[in-house]
């Protein structure tokens, strides 16, 4: 669900998600990162992403 308002104290620069507004913002309601053991920023991603292509 998108929501208008970004993320306050969120900075995301994934432009191919879309939730994301210009690079810069998460308009998504709330997110949700893992995986629960990462190691390193690597490994820690954002399972709330969704693709802005149309094609997946
Ligand atoms: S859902 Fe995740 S990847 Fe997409 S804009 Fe928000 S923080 Fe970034």
């Amino acid at each position: 669900m998108t929501n208008h308002n970004p993320i306050q104290r969120v900075q995301c620069n994934v432009k191919t998600c879309k939730y994301n507004n210009d690079g810069h913002y998460c308009t998504a309601s709330s997110i949700q990162i893992q995986p629960m053991n990462a190691k390193n920023v690597q490994e820690t991603d954002c399972a709330t992403f969704q693709s802005n292509n149309m094609q997946g």
